[in-house]
């Protein structure tokens, strides 16, 4: 690729994580880790049942602190550290594989699994132990108002600020691994390529919004991102 881009947007969803042996929200018809969305991702469970939700991603968290990164978390960090100017990654996965690759400037629009907020005085703690109910918060000393630091259904998504500014100002836009079906992540696309940008989509298949990318590069992310990179790096 001749062209140098002055700032490059990379967004990132379950697939890319895929090869890392964690199950995508689609592959499983809409259940997560065999949940139904509506018991354990929206406001109004946690409100109704807040053990519950707690259990639910206390149990996930063995398994996704024991992931590894694959190799197309490792080819952006590799874009990131080779690259000239600016790769921010903006992705929609609790989970800490980008981070366990080393990448940086990374913006977990959706929370992390490792995080806990406190409703009375915003403190975020980061734990891998279980938080429960009963939890104190270490900022306030206030028992029994720690959530997941998940970005439940119908919560405003995080880092948005700084997200749209990003968007706004990258000239490649490339999405990893989304379905593109959950807004308003969905909408990046839409935005980078309204303020100009070149857009690409890496997924197995052609998805719902695919209409706004330029470019589609079918395949498993772990296979098709390394050479990509490796070109965009020649
Ligand atoms: P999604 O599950 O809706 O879609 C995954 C997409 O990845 C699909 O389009 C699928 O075709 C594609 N895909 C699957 N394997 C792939 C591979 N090896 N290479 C390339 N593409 C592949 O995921 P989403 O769009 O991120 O939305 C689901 C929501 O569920 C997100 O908000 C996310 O927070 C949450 N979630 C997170 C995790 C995680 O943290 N790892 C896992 C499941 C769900």
């Amino acid at each position: 690729m001749d062209k140098k881009y002055k700032s490059i947007v990379v967004l990132t969803g379950a697939g890319i994580s895929a090869e890392s042996g964690l199950a995508t929200f689609r592959s499983s018809n809409g259940l997560w880790n065999n949940h139904r969305v509506e018991d354990v991702a929206t406001i109004e469970a946690f409100q109704r049942n807040p053990e519950f939700v707690h259990d639910f991603y206390n149990q996930m968290k063995p398994e996704l602190l024991a992931a590894k990164p694959n190799p197309a978390h490792l080819a952006l960090t590799k874009l990131q550290d080779n690259y000239p100017t600016p790769v921010s990654i903006i992705t929609q996965n609790v989970d800490t594989l980008h981070e366990k690759a080393k990448s940086r400037n990374i913006n977990h629009i959706h929370g992390q699994i490792n995080q806990a907020v406190c409703l009375n005085c915003g403190h975020v703690l980061e734990t891998w132990n279980d938080v429960t109910t009963e939890t104190v918060c270490p900022q306030c000393s206030v028992a029994g108002m720690m959530k997941p630091n998940i970005v439940f259904f119908g919560e405003n998504l995080l880092y948005m600020d700084k997200v749209e500014r990003i968007l706004a100002s990258c000239d490649l836009f490339i999405s990893v691994g989304t379905s593109g079906v959950v807004f308003p992540a969905a909408a990046f696309v839409q935005t980078a390529k309204l303020y100009g940008a070149e857009t690409y989509e890496f997924n197995l298949e052609k998805t719902s919004n695919n209409f706004y990318f330029d470019h589609h590069i079918f395949g498993k992310a772990g296979e098709t991102l390394p050479p990509f990179i490796d070109e965009l790096l020649a």
